[in-house]
């Protein structure tokens, strides 16, 4: 019951009494005043107690009747309402962010001043071992190598950056870098660089093979070059010396054509469905077959089997290139009088292309090795026959350029036979192009 409500009926109900008092009717002026009083007062408890209802449940809209509760109802809900708002709010922003740390795909941990635990995200599990039960705990008990150790009391040679093995697996590398955000906290991020460590490798190993490649053909070079200018030489040994500098020169431009060709099939994109030709295959590989008789050193048996008019869609130069080398290659490791079948045959759907030989074949171990870069199985066999050791890496490139793959199999001492497929080009096919230009 309000101050003013009690006011207010003392004031009703002495007029009343006044007016009573007046009219010569005191008793019946003092009744009514008492009466209004009482109902008043009756009506007040009631929207109290509803008053008092809505007070258990303050979240719901007040209702209208509570009278002069009402105010101060509403006022208590708006506070309320818009405090609940305010905290989902910041219960989403928390959310969107903890999504954000947990979508990273570095491991980030929140540290204290004293760099004791007090988030992590959940790449922490996989890279640093670190899970939610790690919280409060000191990162430097738990991440114990010596360079981490190091960049935790500040002693690192780089103040903000060391590299260290996963503790979760000697396969993954980590950049650890911890950043201080405030006074009160700093961020730990380890960044998994196994893929990067692995591609400058890669790229070490590249040069090192390019430069070791180049470096023997041209010694031999130097050495004739320099026995040329010794002295005075008739013209018969001059004309030997230059006869002997084919040879390592040939070898060299092979090795600088072959990175080339490697280079441009890495480097652009898959051809688009129109820069496609229509290639007959049989004409292609009667075409590969003469190209690698000219310059096959031996006598070899090849039987050519070629289903006729069996065509597809692809990049001619890069195909007679891929056939060439794995060709060439039946050629290079088979001996003297050895058979070769050459095949271009239809297999429902698809068109496959097949060398097979009768030459030294592979071990097994090294099958899948076989189309990565310089990877030989005798280096020594390979260069003397005049293989650079980028052939099958060509065929492969070229291979998934147009969504197809080399298969091999092979026996040490019986032979090899590689193959790939494509799909083949119909003319139903055709007419579906024609129509849609
Ligand atoms: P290379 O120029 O040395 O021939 P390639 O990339 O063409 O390089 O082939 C890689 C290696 O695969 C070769 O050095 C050779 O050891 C092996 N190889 C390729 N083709 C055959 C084959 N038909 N028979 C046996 N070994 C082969």
């Amino acid at each position: 019951m309000t101050w003013s409500f009690v006011l207010r009926t003392i004031i009703v109900a002495s007029i009343c009494s006044v007016l009573g008092v007046l009219l010569n009717l005191a008793v019946l002026g003092f009744l009514s005043g008492l009466s209004i009083c009482g109902v008043a007062m009756l009506l007040n408890a009631i929207q109290f107690s509803r008053f008092r209802d809505w007070s258990t449940k303050p979240r719901s809209n007040p209702p209208i009747n509570l009278g002069t509760f009402y105010t101060p109802a509403h006022t208590v809900w708006s506070a309320l309402r818009s405090s609940r708002t305010r905290s989902q709010n910041l219960i989403q922003a928390a959310q969107r962010f903890k999504n954000i740390a947990n979508g990273l795909p570095d491991a980030c941990v929140v540290l204290n001043s004293n760099l004791y635990i007090q988030a992590v995200n959940e790449n922490s599990l996989g890279l640093l071992g670190l899970t939610n039960k790690d919280v409060g705990k000191p990162i430097s008990s738990l991440i114990r190598h010596p360079n981490a150790l190091g960049l935790f009391r500040g002693e690192s040679e780089d103040k903000s950056l060391v590299d260290i093995p996963s503790p979760m697996s000697d396969e993954i590398h980590l950049e650890l870098r911890l950043i201080q955000i405030s006074s009160d906290y700093h961020l730990l991020i380890a960044r998994d660089t196994s893929q990067e460590n692995r591609i400058l490798s890669m790229r070490q190993d590249f040069i090192a093979n390019v430069s070791h490649e180049l470096r023997s053909p041209l010694t031999v070079l130097i050495g004739y070059i320099e026995s040329a200018g010794e002295g005075e030489i008739d013209e018969n040994t001059l004309r030997e010396i230059v006869s002997r500098l084919n040879s390592p020169a040939q070898r060299m431009k092979s090795l600088v054509d072959d990175l080339l060709t490697l280079t441009r099939l890495e480097a652009s994109p898959e051809p688009e469905q129109d820069a496609l030709s229509i290639i007959d295959g049989g004409r292609l590989v009667r075409t590969v077959l003469e190209e690698a008789k000219s310059f096959a050193a031996q006598n070899h048996q090849v039987q050519l089997d070629v289903d006729e008019g069996l065509k597809i869609k692809g990049v001619t130069n890069e195909l007679y290139s891929a056939f060439l080398n794995l060709l060439t290659n039946a050629f290079r490791y088979s001996p003297e009088g050895g058979e070769i079948d050459l095949r271009w045959k239809s297999r429902g759907t698809l068109a496959r292309f097949e060398v097979q030989d009768t030459g030294v074949g592979i071990a097994p171990v090294h099958l899948p090795r076989l189309t990565e870069r310089f990877y030989r199985v005798d280096p020594t066999s390979s260069r003397i026959s005049g293989g650079t050791g980028l052939g099958l890496a060509i065929v492969k490139h070229v291979l998934r350029r147009h969504q197809s793959s080399l298969q091999i199999t092979s026996q040490l001492g019986c032979g090899s036979r590689f193959y790939c497929e494509f799909p083949v080009y119909t003319q139903s096919e055709k007419s579906l192009h024609e129509a849609s230009i």
